[in-house]
Order: C-alpha cells, then sequence, then structure tokens
C-alpha cells in the first residue's frame, strides 16, 4: 500500500472529507490510521467556528480514531491569534455561540457591545437583538471581521446559513463587507498553521471537499492540495470552477494505492 502524496503534515476538512454527518466516509478512519502509524502528523482543519474543539475530539474518537485536542484546527484560533497580533489591545462585539464568546474571553480578548471590531462567527444561538447590534457598530465605521466565508453548514436535515450568508445580509443593511476574515482560504489560518509546526509549506498538505475553502486555502498559501469527490463537489462542478488541486481523489481512502 504505497501513499500517493509526498509530505509531513496531513491536514483534513472533516465534514465531507472524514465524515457525512454523523457517518465515517468509507475508509476514512483508517486511512488516518494508517497514517499516523507512518509517523505523519494528521490535523484537523474546520472553519465552524460554533463549536468546541472538544466536541470533535470526541466525534472523530467515537468514530475508531484516537484524537488529541493539539490535532483540531479551528478558525477562532485563527481569529483569535489574528486579533493578538494585528490588533492588540482592542474589543470586539462578537456575534457566536456561548463557546465561541468563551474562548475568546479565555484568550483575554476585551469585550464590548461599543466594541472597535465587529466580529461575526457561526452562531447558531443568533437573535434579532444581536444582528441589530452589529448593524449598528457597522453603522459608526467600525472595522468588521468575519471567522470564515462558509455560505452554508451542511447537516442531515438540510444546509444550515453559515457565515458566509450572515455577511451577505449585513452587506445589504449596512453596505459593509468585512474587512478580515480569518478561516480557510485566507492567510490567518495558514499563519496559525505556521506558528504551531515547524514544516515547510511543500511538505504540508490540505485535503478537503470544498473548492473555495479548502482548494483555494492550498492554492493560496502555497500547500499541496487534494480535492475529494466525497463531499459536496462533483467531478463537474470541479471541471467548472477553474481552480486546480494537485489532485483529485473520490475519498481520501484513494490516498494510499490498494495493491
Ligand atoms: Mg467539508
Amino acid at each position: 500500500m504505497a501513499l500517493k502524496i509526498d509530505a509531513d503534515l496531513f491536514l483534513f476538512d472533516l465534514d465531507g472529507t472524514v465524515y457525512l454527518g454523523d457517518t465515517p466516509i468509507d475508509g476514512a478512519i483508517d486511512t488516518l490510521k494508517k497514517l499516523t502509524a507512518l509517523g505523519k502528523k494528521v490535523c484537523f482543519l474546520t472553519n465552524n467556528s460554533s463549536k468546541d474543539k472538544k466536541e470533535y475530539v470526541k466525534k472523530i474518537s467515537s468514530m475508531g480514531y484516537p484524537v488529541d485536542l493539539w490535532q483540531i484546527i479551528t478558525s477562532t484560533m485563527a481569529t483569535i491569534r489574528y486579533l493578538h497580533t494585528r490588533r492588540p489591545g482592542k474589543s470586539v462585539y462578537p456575534v457566536g455561540t456561548p463557546s465561541f464568546v468563551e474562548e475568546l474571553k479565555k484568550s483575554r480578548i476585551p469585550i464590548s457591545e461599543d466594541a472597535d471590531i465587529f466580529l461575526l462567527a457561526f452562531d447558531t444561538t443568533l437573535t434579532y437583538e444581536k444582528i441589530w447590534k452589529g448593524n449598528i457598530l457597522l453603522e459608526k465605521g467600525r472595522e468588521f471581521f468575519a471567522t470564515h466565508p462558509d455560505i452554508v453548514c451542511p447537516s442531515d436535515i438540510g444546509d444550515m446559513p453559515d457565515v458566509g450568508a450572515m455577511m451577505t445580509m449585513f452587506e445589504s443593511s449596512s453596505g459593509r463587507a468585512p474587512s478580515v476574515i480569518c478561516g480557510k482560504p485566507y492567510a490567518p489560518m495558514a499563519e496559525i498553521i505556521e506558528s504551531l509546526f515547524d514544516i515547510p509549506k511543500e511538505r504540508t498538505v490540505m485535503i478537503g471537499d470544498r473548492l473555495y475553502t479548502d482548494i483555494l486555502f492550498g492554492v493560496n498559501n502555497g500547500y499541496q492540495s487534494v480535492l475529494v469527490l466525497s463531499g459536496e463537489t462533483t467531478h463537474e462542478m470541479y471541471v467548472d470552477s477553474g481552480i486546480h488541486p494537485t489532485m483529485v481523489l473520490p475519498a481520501i481512502a484513494s490516498m494510499f494505492d490498494q495493491e
């Protein structure tokens, strides 16, 4: 069984790549185990800023691949690092879940309703009041940041409107778009990886099912990239996209040659 990708750090997207909802994709868990046995670094890179990292540790571990906390990298981490390095001391008004706000507080990010920065995250506890307060800050000319650009988050029942959809709403109500987006495919997500691992870009590969986040992340930041067709992207969508991953595979199990 030969590995088709020559790299040391393997960054996996989750939904549509490792699992679909609560079901692991055929051969995915086995593939992760084989990579780990070969001494490769395996991490999971998610744009979802609504969940606590521990939820991912529990979910992936329960599928049969034991995961440590260091292996989970979220757009929340990229956002916090960006705030500390580029906007030290600036306050934010976060629209996000209680676990997101808690993570900001733990990282000593100042939080205020009359903040310097309106920070939009994936808020599954969204209320009209939060939308209104965010819009007031945008009208006042405060900075506008978003954790990630995904338009929908897949679910078993039906797609959930995600940050990208909320950005369109705020653009309509305030005429403003975020000046900084932290998750895949943008640079702050690459900066957090580079701060955590001492592995060259060309020895790093991003594997995912979404062209405009996962694959562009690889392409824009100098990593290898593998598009898997086990999630939202069909072969036709890939051909029409004009985006060029290093490799296209049906699913992550095909990362190994079956002999
Ligand atoms: Mg995905």
